[in-house]
């Protein structure tokens, strides 16, 4: 596997691929890969005949007082990964192959990208929706690959995609879950071992609520009672616990399908998201 930091050996790399007819696919990450960001890799490899994987950690991305500084980085760890797992090259720019000196573009997407971790983390998705049109436009893969696990971010992805005229399939893959249910994630070596035995409260609580809504229960009632169990359960803040349409992503008060449940919440200094079909 080769690893590239810089855009013209990028550029070099991506031509003998398409030279050799291969349909190319792009992982991005932040790295600190875990299972889940591995299974993306593992349908990009069932899927194409060159995998991309890409490595920044995106500052754009990060609010103020984030963990912008203390995201876990191994890259090392990730390269061998990475390699193991068949992926043909990483893509690990420095920030001025991404960012360079003068600066001045962002991609916004409005509506889809307001609400849940919009609304919690101003300017998060104006983030993301930027370096992903950078990646693709670095790497124009003929297919990307995203987790659900992020939904809303898949979303917003989709939405731009269609609105910048990038054409390449976008591919969403379920989320990959430990066996307690809690959704593996980069930020989860943040937890204490009690936190993290207390964490899976959060899953479990959000597939108790899907239920009882998909049978037929007061929505808002529900999600009341879903977020007290939560705070009883040691987490200590709530940023959403929300029904929405999972196609619009608008907030659903009563159930129709297709229905998706959304949560953050906050434990010990971590904040976790997560989010499960209602159906
Ligand atoms: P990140 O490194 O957190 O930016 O994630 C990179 C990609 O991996 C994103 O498309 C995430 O949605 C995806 N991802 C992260 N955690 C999981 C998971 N538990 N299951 C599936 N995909 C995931």
């Amino acid at each position: 596997m080769q690893i590239v930091r810089q855009l013209d050996p990028l550029r070099d790399a991506l031509a003998g691929f398409r030279k050799a007819g291969a349909k190319i696919g792009l992982v991005p990450t932040m790295g600190a890969l875990h299972a889940g960001h591995m299974r993306l890799v593992e349908v990009a490899m069932e899927q194409c005949d060159a995998v991309v994987a890409s490595i920044f950690v995106n500052p754009t991305q990060f609010g103020e007082g984030e963990d912008l500084d203390a995201y876990p980085r191994q890259e090392a760890a990730d390269a061998t990964l990475l390699e193991a797992a068949g992926a043909e090259l990483l893509w690990a720019p420095t920030a001025d192959q991404v960012y360079p000196s003068g600066y001045a573009t962002s991609v916004s997407v409005s509506g889809i990208g307001d609400g849940l971790c919009g609304a919690a983390r101003p300017g998060h998705f104006d983030g993301v929706a930027t370096v992903v049109a950078k990646l693709f436009n670095q790497i124009r893969p003929d297919a990307a690959f995203f987790g659900e696990k992020d939904y809303q971010q898949l979303a917003v992805i989709r939405r731009m995609a269609r609105d910048l005229d990038f054409t390449h399939q976008i591919i969403g893959v379920p989320t990959v879950r430990d066996p307690d249910g809690l959704a593996l994630s980069s930020r989860n070596a943040y937890l204490t071992v009690e936190q993290r035995a207390d964490a899976a409260a959060l899953p479990e609580t959000m597939r108790e609520a899907a239920i009882a809504i998909a049978a037929g229960g007061r929505v808002a009632a529900i999600l009341e009672e879903a977020k007290g169990r939560m705070l009883a359960s040691g987490f200590h803040k709530i940023d959403y616990l929300e029904l929405r349409d999972a196609n619009t992503m608008a907030v659903l008060d009563v159930f129709i399908q297709p229905a998706r449940l959304f949560a953050a919440a906050h434990i010990g200094r971590t904040r976790l998201i997560d989010n499960i079909p209602v159906s």
